[in-house]
């Protein structure tokens, strides 16, 4: 049987710890679908179309990673991709809460599909989309932190180094 793993976020943009993340699942499954979420709560700097390309540019050399859309819930969206298992990032104890949350409401949405965790690598246990943006709005340099091709994407959408 087919192993199919989804890894979902909003990715705004992608960076390096979640290609690290990426990488590492596709090395387990068979399959990898990063799965790119709407958050409503959250205000995009880059719209779903542009941050879906970013992905597919930075894992172009992978043949088991599909990248992918998705709106409403993901225990659906797993369902539809036949998928069963749910990939998540963990960094600080920070996240643990929320995750935990999230894991949890899942389980009990359904039981068969299980969250597993992947530790980040300790170069990138601080590193966030959202750091990537501020530290480029102010013209930082964010190089080595995020895949090559988002650099000049970044620059184009806010300027920067
Ligand atoms: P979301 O809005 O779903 O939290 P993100 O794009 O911020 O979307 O994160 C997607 C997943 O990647 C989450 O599980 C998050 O914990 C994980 N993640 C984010 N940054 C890193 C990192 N530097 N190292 C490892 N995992 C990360």
């Amino acid at each position: 049987m087919r192993r199919v793993a989804v890894y979902p976020g909003s990715f705004d943009p992608i960076t390096n710890g979640h290609l690290d993340i990426i990488e590492r699942t596709a090395n387990i499954f068979d399959n990898v679908i990063v799965a790119v979420s709407n958050n409503p709560n959250k205000d995009h700097l880059f719209n779903r179309k542009e941050r879906v390309e970013m992905i597919e540019e930075a894992t172009s050399d992978y043949e088991s990673i599909e990248v992918d859309a998705f709106d409403g819930l993901l225990i659906d969206y797993i369902k539809q991709q036949e998928a069963g298992i749910i990939v998540r990032g963990l960094r600080a104890v920070s996240d643990f809460e929320a995750e935990f949350q999230m894991a949890s409401m899942n389980k009990k949405l359904d039981s068969d599909i299980e969250t597993i965790f992947m530790m980040t690598k300790n170069k990138y246990v601080y590193l966030s989309s959202s750091i990537i943006r501020e530290v480029s709005e102010l013209g930082g340099c964010i190089e080595g932190l995020v895949p090559e091709n988002v650099i000049p994407r970044l620059r184009e959408e806010i300027g920067g180094e």
